[in-house]
């Protein structure tokens, strides 16, 4: 059998745990919903006031549904995610009209209201009507994961299944609601997201995390979105004193840097080179994927097609070079006079070129 969380947690709370807020009195499905929405991205000290307000101006959910929209934002304003607020006066209505004015009592009807997910649904059912129904919200999401070492970004379905499945079997049949609640107040105190009180902690003896000291790595954090990928090809055309560069256009990447020339795909070197030289000359050297470059929001992978040309090609080669082409031989020694992009640095650093670039 595996270890029960309840049995430790229980203890803890009822010595510890809160029990004097004010959705804590009189309970009752309404103001536990009330105080469920404004916690979903708030702070307990925070939400008081703001419910106590709310309730003063709105005891029912009916006053709630026959208010006018403006009114409600006007209550929820500073508390953020105005949407909630939308999603409140719409639930209300939707309760009005299709219940009778009477808060629903089951989860299914529960999690048919707008803004009102699974989550927000059990701790109604446990907390309002003593329903043993599993919740999940950021707080307890940490805790099972570090309890457990759950693998996974939260956010990612497997991972979200494997923490409900968790949630399921621990959440006791009896005194559900004081579990959820603990559960809660434990993830908002203790084992918070940077510095969990591991020594204060009821659950330490069954928490995988605190045996392994592996605590910072629960729950995963959201995977880096991967940056998308380009390629280009640069071209390299050089002989022992020279070598072609371009100026790049002001606006965008490198924006007036002097770099290499570039094409999209090899086959147009001929053509390109037709179009420069009035001539074609082969590539003495290709390297593929010769270098990434990592820009803020794309990676930038460099193919590399060397071509040795010599002075005679440079002198019987003039460039066709159009209005703003920005195309130039420049002397060896003249580079570190230029601005280039370090990758283009690194390019010719890698070459013979390197020396006289230093
Ligand atoms: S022992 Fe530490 S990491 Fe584990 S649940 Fe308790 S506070 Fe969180």
């Amino acid at each position: 059998m595996k270890p029960l969380i309840a049995p430790l947690l229980l203890p803890w709370f009822d010595q510890y745990g809160r029990k004097h807020l004010p959705w804590q009195q009189q309970v009752s499905g309404y103001r536990v919903w009330l105080s469920e929405i404004m916690l979903q991205q708030t702070q307990v000290t925070t939400v008081i006031p703001y419910f106590q307000r709310f309730i003063e101006s709105f005891p029912t959910v009916n006053d709630l549904a026959n208010a006018e929209l403006d009114q409600v934002l006007q209550h929820w304003a500073g508390l953020g995610y105005y949407a909630r607020a939308r999603n409140l006066h719409k639930a209300a209505q939707r309760v009005r009209d299709q219940h009778e004015g009477e808060f629903p009592t089951t989860l299914e009807h529960l999690i048919d209201l707008p803004g009102v997910g699974r989550s927000t649904a059990g701790a109604i059912m446990s907390l309002a009507y003593q329903q043993p129904a599993a919740i999940l919200d950021g707080n307890v999401k940490r805790v099972l994961a570090r309890v457990y070492q759950v693998d996974g970004w939260p956010g990612q379905t497997q991972t979200l299944n494997r923490l409900w499945q968790i949630a399921e079997q621990q959440t006791p049949r009896r005194r559900s609601a004081a579990y959820n609640q603990a559960m809660m107040d434990l993830g908002a105190t203790l084992c918070s997201r940077s510095k969990p009180d591991c020594a204060a902690c009821p659950l330490q003896q069954m928490c995988q995390s605190y045996r392994d000291g592996t605590q910072a790595d629960f729950p995963y954090s959201k995977p880096k979105q991967a940056r998308p990928q380009r390629h280009t090809w640069m071209l390299l055309h050089h002989d022992d004193a020279s070598i072609l560069l371009q100026r790049r256009p002001a606006q965008g990447i490198w924006g007036g840097l002097w770099s290499l020339p570039e094409i999209t795909s090899l086959e147009q070197l001929p053509d390109w080179q037709q179009n420069q030289f009035g001539r074609s000359q082969p590539s003495q050297r290709i390297v593929e994927n010769e270098l990434k470059h990592v820009f803020t929001h794309f990676e930038l992978s460099i193919s590399l097609a060397e071509v040795v040309v010599d002075a005679d090609f440079i002198r019987n080669s003039p460039l066709q070079v159009a209005e703003g082409d920005g195309l130039r031989w420049v002397k060896l020694q003249e580079l570190p006079a230029l601005g280039m992009p370090a990758a283009v640095t690194r390019l010719l650093r890698s070459r013979k070129l390197l020396a006289t670039v230093d």
